[in-house]
């Protein structure tokens, strides 16, 4: 099927054509049955068969009947993308992270209120397949502590993107808030920092690195996060509680509790499907969905943290 066959559904626009629109968005939009992909925004690429802008202001003179979007593009062009579409009467779908300050995504939260439109700022790892059985199986029991470890290889996940290395892009943060946005899901009691190393390369804007101590109650957790990871890559917690050690794995697809396997899953699996009904879901009941709390978790990071210089990155 090509995306010309898909007739009906609410017509929405891709927004900036990376690795993250061509690889997720794309064929979750396609698949959807509540979308039909109308057309694409990017400065560079296109997708056969579906008209292309290079620009928001042409894509909205041009096609009036686009009533969505979905911006894919870098944190530090996002606000500006998303008010230019509240403002001309759009629905917004944002990649995470929903901007490069909090501050910025508050005043889209109240544009899309003040303009009765909805605005979804998504967090794709929440939708993992392990993710509401973790949340489950955490709920009735006592965390003593915990450990993240979210450790990959930039070369290999992040080729080319300048815009990670500069302010505003949150370098190891970009990987590390998907972390962040399953563990404000998952815990039962609130997270608070009390303590961060982070160590940016001498020649970049971004750590490459950061060591976090948070606090969940009592219970400390510890988190490590980590762009230089060669070999096997790490996207995993473990949560020792008064009844048994949770484990999850592969970004939030593979967990087990107790001895037992509570979910098996493929990383980034079926996210996106779960990203696209959840939008679709929120433009029928007309209901924004904004939870900053993984972004105030890296702002309080940048904060709070130890910065630390460490050798040149050059890709
Ligand atoms: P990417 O490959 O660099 O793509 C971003 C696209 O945004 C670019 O290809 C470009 O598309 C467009 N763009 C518009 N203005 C830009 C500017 N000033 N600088 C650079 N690009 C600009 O990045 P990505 O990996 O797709 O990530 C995009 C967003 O998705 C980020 O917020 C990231 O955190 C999130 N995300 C990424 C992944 C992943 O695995 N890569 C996973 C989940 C979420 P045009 O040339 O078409 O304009």
């Amino acid at each position: 099927m090509t995306a010309t066959d898909t007739l009906t559904g609410t017509p929405i626009a891709l927004v900036g054509l990376g690795k993250i629109a061509i690889d997720q968005h794309h064929p979750s939009i396609l698949k959807s049955g509540a979308f039909r992909l109308a057309a694409t925004v990017s400065r560079n690429a296109g997708l056969d068969g579906i008209p292309a802008y290079t620009s928001l202001a042409a894509l909205l003179d041009n096609q009036p009947e686009v009533t969505a979007v979905s911006l894919c593009t870098p944190p530090q062009v996002r606000h500006a993308m998303a008010r230019e579409a509240l403002e001309a009467g759009l629905d917004v779908m944002l990649e995470k992270p929903p901007g490069a300050t909090i501050a910025e995504v508050e005043a889209l939260t109240d544009l899309a209120a003040a303009r009765g439109r909805v605005l979804f700022a998504t967090w794709h790892s929440r939708f993992a397949a392990g993710v509401p059985a973790a949340k489950a199986w955490l709920a009735g029991r006592q965390i003593l502590r915990g450990t993240i470890t979210w450790r990959e290889d930039v070369r290999r996940w992040h080729p080319g993107q300048r815009w990670i290395w500069q302010a505003g892009g949150l370098g190891v943060f970009d990987p590390g808030i998907n972390a962040l946005s399953i563990l404000t899901e998952i815990l039962p009691a609130p997270l608070r920092l009390t303590g961060a190393e982070l160590e940016f390369p001498e020649n970049q804007e971004t750590p490459i690195a950061a060591r976090l101590s948070y606090l969940t109650g009592a219970a400390p957790i510890a988190a490590d996060f980590d762009f230089r990871q060669e070999g096997p890559q790490s996207w995993a917690m473990e949560f020792e509680t008064d009844d048994g050690v949770l484990s999850l794995a592969d970004g939030g697809a593979t967990v087990s509790a107790g001895g037992q396997n509570l979910s098996q899953g493929e990383a980034l699996g079926s996210e996106y499907d779960g990203l696209y009904a959840r939008f679709a879901r929120l433009i029928a009941t007309r209901t924004s969905e904004v939870d900053l709390s993984p972004l105030k978790h890296v702002a309080d990071a940048f904060m709070l943290g130890r910065r630390l210089t460490t050798d040149p990155f050059i890709e």
